[in-house]
């Protein structure tokens, strides 16, 4: 390289290196920025206690997914919109009921409209619990002030099996996941941008609790067809934005798990005893696992019960 061109080059570098930071550091510490007008917010108070809330502009307004862990993730969500732009959040979509996803909708909604899955509203206002609101407000002075005006404000559009949105220049492509997750969830697919939010049915480097009503042969199916999406980017309900290599962590956690407890299964164990002898050395460490693996495990004797054959991978 000639010493003029050389000159010219360092020049070059020192002005990238001035440039000012990307939007999304402007916006604090827990905002990623996905893509041009995409951001997530997560909430990193513990490795579990981790949702996200996302911001997607559009050229007719704001979507949200999800509203934040706490009442202060969702004020930090409502001060980031208001940074990145004068317009109005439209709509609030939610990829489940559980409240540290949709708890923050009154700091929107209205003029905001909430959209789910069919059965959110109802089990959004039957899991309510004002004794837990109020132990939530009594954590600290910082929460009991970003709860001011809270109410529960349950959807107002459920969809049935699919439902697409179109926002300005933004096209939302709503996948109804059954009750993989809570009793109603949502996986967002903005198939122009191919980011995909996962809801959480899947997550990654952590164990997710499965309740009575989550079936694991449908949350396969789910993460079958949303790894079929081919996402460039996965956002998860849980979780730093990661790839499709969520669903292969957590497709291979289900069917070993699947499998260990058919085999122990096959010896006559009771599921008292498969809860306490059954061994997952690869995922013992991970967070939430301890606790979560005999839950976990439950579910799988229940699939297997229910006639899901582990013989058939
Ligand atoms: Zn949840």
């Amino acid at each position: 390289m000639k010493t003029k061109s050389l000159v010219a080059f360092l020049f070059a570098m020192c002005v990238l290196l001035l440039v000012p930071p990307a939007p999304a550091q402007d916006l604090g510490p827990h905002f990623t920025k996905i893509k041009d007008g995409i951001y997530v917010e997560t909430a990193k108070s513990t490795p579990q206690a981790n949702s996200n809330g996302s911001i997607v502009l559009t050229s007719e307004g704001v979507v949200l997914i999800d509203t934040g862990q706490t009442a202060i993730d969702s004020r930090e969500i409502a001060d980031a919109v208001k940074k990145l732009t004068p317009q109005p959040v439209r709509f609030i979509i939610d990829t489940e009921t559980h409240p540290d996803h949709s708890y923050g909708h009154f700091l929107f909604s209205p003029p905001a409209v909430i959209i789910n899955a069919e059965g959110a509203g109802a089990e959004m206002k039957q899991s309510f619990d004002a004794k837990r609101m109020s132990d939530t407000e009594n954590q600290s002075p910082e929460m009991k002030a970003a709860l001011q005006g809270f109410r529960l404000i349950p959807p107002q559009i459920e969809y049935g099996n699919k439902m697409t949105l179109r926002v300005g220049d933004r096209t939302f492509e709503l996948f109804n996941l059954g009750t993989t997750h809570s009793l109603a969830n949502t996986a967002v697919w903005l198939p122009n941008e191919r980011v995909l939010f996962a809801a959480s049915v899947a997550v990654e480097d952590q164990i997710n609790t499965i309740r009575p009503h989550t079936n694991i042969p449908d949350m396969l199916a789910m993460m079958k067809m949303m790894k079929a999406l081919n996402a460039e980017v996965v956002i998860p309900g849980h979780g730093v934005p990661t790839t499709n290599k969520i669903f292969d962590f957590y497709t291979g956690f289900l069917e070993t798990l699947l499998q260990r407890v058919g085999a122990l299964m096959k010896q006559g164990k009771t599921l008292d005893q498969i809860k306490a002898e059954l061994r997952m050395p690869e995922y013992e460490n991970l967070a939430g696992a301890k606790e979560r693996i005999p839950n976990t495990a439950e579910a799988a004797y229940r699939s297997i019960k229910g006639g899901y054959s582990v013989d058939a991978k």
